[in-house]
């Protein structure tokens, strides 16, 4: 009973480091009666500190295990918190970045559960009060390596909240026993809770995409993932057109924007089969298994749990400053937004007005740091075409990183020495081919500069007309056939003929000049 919708494979198909991912399914929402997704993400993001949310004890949990732990962190009785104020003006800034609503006094509540890595046995959080609320994120949906148009969606945002986050339990089968590791206790999030506005996993992913790059401007958030500093939970549910909203399931702590996509898929997928079978979605958390490509239930939700929210009552109302007055001791609302920096949409903008950058061109390149550093520097110089730049960058560039497995943010490359490379294949000093050696050679770390590389192996593009007949002349006269079935309308036979020419040059003829020679010999 699968005829109801229809899957459809989606491939990679990008040659660049950056847009390699696995085949994934989708569906058809066209139709009125076919199911349609509701995505709506949770994000909790670790705020950069040095100290924790409520003690003085270091961030730095990758150290050794309960090596950041005050008395506070472990719940020791008679310890108190104590606001750490850097903290609240991460929350501020991000709050601004994302057009909240900023509520001048919010308050922390005790959330309680109960388990071993959650010593008091409450997690102290804003829910019912938080710091900023009914804000929005606007950006651009972009599939990497899947030619479609991008286009620019927005979510918007329920609240934006200050809260712990709890220690890590380590389950270890050898010894039978579950370790519990106080580093992360304390550490303080963001939390940032978006309305069930999208509409399928790639807004998803191009969403947090998006604010992983607004937090890490704002020095808010590292954004990354890997090492847990920002947590998605995706909360999906399918509908038909005109029926209110399906029952949701909730994937919690996805850490990677690829595994958001693809975990969302495939939950949609299992809730279609699910109701196509005639069964019932149950409300329930599930994980994302990214090695087996499931989601994998982890408890049910149907009967909510009962947190027995109550005020903190060690911790005063949060005020903020709202109007700039220099007297008050508070955070500063008005020189946060001050201190805002510029944001990706608004770079983008800025790099399709400047330089004439396409839609597509412009989102490779911001959500990319490293290029968009490269770029900028190398389009300083008023005689390089920005075109020719990101073309480098987008193709040539990620394609040598690739190729030897080089992450983006871990190279060596002058700025100068790329802009080097260009400016010697305008002025036809060098071919393309060329360019790609000498750029690889740089890559992997040879610190001459590209000149000196082109001359020190003698790979000056050869433009004498009279070195081209000749290259022309001795590869017709050595393969007479291919010559005849050019002559006989076969049209491989003239790149059989252009490719010979250009390996008897080493790859140093300059080739437009070779097609058209070769057009003029082969006539006679
Ligand atoms: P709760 O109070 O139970 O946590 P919320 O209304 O705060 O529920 O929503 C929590 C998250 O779930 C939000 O990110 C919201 O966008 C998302 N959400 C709510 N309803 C749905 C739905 N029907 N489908 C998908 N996501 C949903
Ligand atoms: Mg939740």
């Amino acid at each position: 009973m699968f005829n109801l919708y229809r899957f459809r494979l989606k491939c990679s198909c990008g040659n660049s480091l950056l847009w390699k991912y696995p085949k994934q399914q989708s569906y058809s929402t066209k139709t009125k009666n076919l199911w349609k997704p509701v995505i709506g993400l949770e994000v909790h993001a670790q705020i950069i500190s040095n100290s924790k949310l409520f003690s003085g004890a270091k961030c730095d949990f990758a150290g050794l295990v309960n090596d950041c732990v005050s008395p506070f962190d472990a719940s020791i009785p008679g310890t108190l918190p104590v606001l750490n104020k850097r903290c609240v003006e991460a929350g501020v800034l991000a709050a601004l970045a994302l057009s909240c609503k900023i509520n001048p006094v919010s308050s922390f509540d005790r959330k309680h559960y109960f388990y071993a890595d959650l010593p008091s046995g409450y997690q102290i959080t804003q829910q019912r009060s938080p710091i900023a609320q009914d804000g929005f994120l606007q950006f651009q949906v972009h599939t990497p390596g899947v030619n479609k148009p991008p286009y620019t969606k927005i979510s918007k945002i329920k609240q934006i909240q200050l809260e712990q986050d709890s220690g890590k339990s380590l389950h270890d089968e050898n010894l039978h026993m579950s370790l519990v590791d106080l580093n992360r206790a304390g550490i303080p999030l963001i939390e940032v809770v978006f309305e069930p506005d999208l509409e399928d996993a790639e807004e998803a992913a191009s969403l947090v995409k998006e604010l992983i790059m607004i937090l890490d401007r704002i020095r808010c958030c590292s954004g990354r993932m890997e090492e847990g500093a920002l947590r998605v939970d995706a909360n999906v549910s399918i509908h038909r057109q005109d029926e209110p909203l399906g029952t949701r399931t909730e994937i919690k702590n996805i850490y990677s924007v690829r595994a958001v996509a693809n975990a969302i898929n495939h939950e949609i997928a299992r809730q279609i089969r699910i109701k196509e079978e005639g069964g019932t979605v149950i409300n329930e958390t599930r994980s994302w298994d990214a090695a087996g490509k499931v989601t994998v239930a982890m408890r049910d939700k149907e009967i909510k749990q009962d947190y027995r929210y109550m005020p903190e009552p060690n911790l005063p109302p949060l005020r903020l400053n709202m109007n700039g007055n220099d007297q008050s001791d508070l955070v500063n609302v008005v020189s946060l937004r001050e201190q805002l920096p510029e944001l990706p949409e608004e770079t983008r903008q800025k790099l399709m007005t400047t330089y004439g950058l396409s839609n597509i061109n412009v989102i490779q390149i911001v959500n990319e740091n490293t290029l968009l550093k490269l770029f900028l520097e190398i389009s300083r110089d008023p005689k390089i075409d920005p075109k020719k730049v990101v073309n480098i960058l987008l193709n040539d560039f990620l394609t040598v990183l690739n190729k030897h497995n080089i992450p983006i943010d871990n190279f060596n490359v002058q700025p100068d020495h790329i802009g080097q490379l260009i400016h010697m294949r305008e002025g036809q000093i060098i071919n393309i081919v060329i360019l790609r050696n000498v750029l690889e050679i740089v890559v992997l770390g040879d610190t001459r500069t590209p000149e000196e590389i082109v001359q020190s192996k003698n790979w000056q593009m050869i433009n004498d007309p009279v070195k081209i007949e000749k290259l022309c002349t001795d590869v017709m006269n050595d393969n007479p056939k291919a010559v005849q079935k050019h002559k006989d309308g076969n049209k491989r036979a003239f790149n059989f003929l252009t490719k010979k020419i250009s390996q008897n040059s080493n790859d140093l003829a300059n080739m437009a000049m070779v097609a058209n020679t070769l057009t003029e010999l082969l006539k006679k």
